[in-house]
């Protein structure tokens, strides 16, 4: 008990920052993260932001080869917790590593999950395209390539043939649809790490 008070006391002055954890815990992670980069990629002159059938969506203006950098995912990096205390507000947000979670701002906050996307975050948290987009066309990703947590699940109906009807954790998915995203360099680090030691360990140890 002592212990947790003193964890809310260091911890106060930094929770604008990160993590609902004190301030020893996590003092590395904060340091790492209070600066967010001015988003990278296309701009302006290839996206937008319009109605799409999921509220709003990311749009081409303009067709976009296979590979292409389209944008850097910038936000504020925030805990579990904190993540969990959005209610429906936590769709918006993505997992990069077991206790951190990005919030994202414009127009990364925007992009809507397909069953069978064209485009995928890597661990630098770009969304690059997986294949050649079309002008006109909805920017989408797979929202199991950031998730590895057993707590959010998403019922999906975005029509596409594999739909998979529920959206949950990473090592979910099918083994060829696991290797095809792993493949692809779309698949969160933290999430390959795990899958990688998962043989010695468990998401409950
Ligand atoms: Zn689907």
């Amino acid at each position: 008990m002592l212990w947790l008070e003193f964890c809310n006391l260091f911890f106060k002055p930094y929770k604008k920052h990160l993590l609902s954890r004190c301030y020893f815990c996590q003092v590395r992670l904060i340091m790492q993260f209070q600066n967010q980069e001015e988003s990278k990629g296309l701009g302006s002159d290839y996206i937008y932001i319009d109605k799409s059938p999921h509220g709003s969506g990311i749009f081409t203006r303009k067709n976009i080869k296979k590979g292409e950098l389209i944008f850097s995912f910038t936000g504020n990096f925030i805990s579990f917790s904190d993540c969990v205390a959005l209610g429906p507000g936590e769709a918006y947000t993505i997992q990069v590593d077991t206790i951190r979670y990005l919030q994202p701002l414009s127009p990364g906050r925007y992009i809507n999950h397909s069953c069978d996307p064209n485009c995928g975050i890597t661990g630098e948290l770009y969304l690059v395209a997986l294949k050649g987009i079309d002008a006109c066309k909805e920017l989408t990703f797979d929202y199991s390539t950031t998730m590895l947590e057993r707590y959010w699940e998403m019922d999906c109906g975005c029509g596409s043939e594999n739909c998979r009807s529920k959206i949950m954790d990473f090592d979910t998915l099918p083994a060829n649809r696991q290797a095809y995203y792993i493949n692809h360099g779309v698949v969160q680090p933290f999430i390959l790490e795990w899958m990688e030691k998962r043989g010695k360990h468990s998401m409950e140890n």
